[in-house]
């Protein structure tokens, strides 16, 4: 069977939980029951995977919580390692780790390591990163590159920080420490603006921008579960489940079709779970996002394309979305 539209991003959710709470995320309010994903449902989306593995660029172990509290992180990275699904990784805060797990993950050789740090003054860091403590982070995170390098190992480690009024101003310190420890042929830098994880105020004019997500990135609750999208965090949009349908058959049903056909209209604001999110502006063009190599290079800083508001608002569009929220009422 063809299918028009094939995922080259995953999310799954290994886990749901954090140790942390950080003044930036949402999860302290997610309503979902916290947990590991089962292996079975894990082994399932691999499998699923191997169909179409050629077209991904990235596999994320992890949605929005902390993947080291996941027991079967290694014998997962290792699963998709063994099936060829390229470009595995996760973000973590660091902070679980110690050296006896930093070899253990290290040794199942994932593709890429995000560390989310955000700044190297210890108040302001413990004052964003609600819960833990400066010094083990940073103790974590040399450990990681050290041992990474000594065995060899082609894990990319990237360093993120994303900005807020906490840290305002502190990237240039960040990125100068970053660039003397890390490698710069594979790992890099990275700083990102903060998003409203849906909650903004639906006045503002947010909600013409087209979703760079819709087309491409496919989310995967620990249950299989798969939402519209990862802002979507307690499962309003069920677009469908990976234990009851194949990936592609549910990337391309017609609940995800018409979202598509609503975004495309310049119409997302209709849709009552973007209304309210400034993701693709805040991954626009414009807003804060660059990714660096260690010695400063700019590999990219415009995560989404922008969309022609203007163009969008003066067109025909058309669009029910009553049909939409039928739909999800039907599924
Ligand atoms: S606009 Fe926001 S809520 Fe809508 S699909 Fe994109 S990320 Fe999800």
């Amino acid at each position: 069977m063809k299918y028009n539209f094939i995922p080259d991003t995953m999310n799954i959710e290994t886990v749901l939980g954090c140790n942390a709470r950080c003044t930036m995320c949402s999860i302290g309010s997610w309503e979902r029951k916290h947990g590991m994903m089962a292996p079975e449902i894990f082994d399932t989306i691999v499998d699923q995977m191997t169909d179409f593995k050629d077209s991904l660029k990235s596999v994320a172990l992890f949605l929005d919580g902390e993947p080291l509290i996941d027991r079967f992180l290694e014998d997962r990275i290792a699963l998709c390692k063994s099936n060829d699904i390229p470009q595995i990784g996760f973000t973590t805060n660091g902070a679980l780790f110690n050296p006896k797990r930093i070899r253990s993950v290290l040794e199942a050789e994932p593709d890429w390591m995000v560390f989310s740090l955000d700044s190297l003054d210890k108040e302001t860091y413990e004052k964003i990163r609600v819960r833990l403590k400066f010094e083990r982070v940073q103790e974590n995170v040399h450990e990681v590159i050290r041992l990474r390098d000594q065995l060899g190992k082609k894990t990319r480690i990237v360093v993120r920080l994303i900005e807020q009024e906490l840290n305002r101003g502190q990237f240039p310190e960040f990125q100068n420490y970053f660039s003397n420890l890390l490698d710069n042929e594979k790992d890099e830098i990275h700083r990102h603006g903060t998003h409203n994880w849906g909650m903004g105020d639906t006045d503002y004019d947010f909600g013409r921008t087209k979703c760079g997500h819709i087309d491409s990135k496919f989310v995967i609750y620990r249950d299989g579960t798969v939402p519209l999208c990862c802002i979507d965090f307690n499962g309003d949009n069920v677009m469908g489940n990976v234990t009851q349908n194949h990936i592609l058959e549910i990337f391309n049903n017609a609940i995800f079709h018409r979202a598509r056909d609503i975004h495309n209209s310049g119409m997302r604001h209709t849709m009552s779970v973007c209304d309210s999110c400034d993701f693709p502006e805040a991954n626009s063009a414009g807003a804060i996002t660059e990714k660096l190599t260690p010695n400063g290079k700019l590999l990219s800083n415009d995560a989404f394309k922008p969309f022609d508001n203007d163009a969008a608002r003066s067109g025909d569009a058309e669009v029910s979305v009553g049909k939409y929220e039928d739909m999800l009422e039907a599924s």
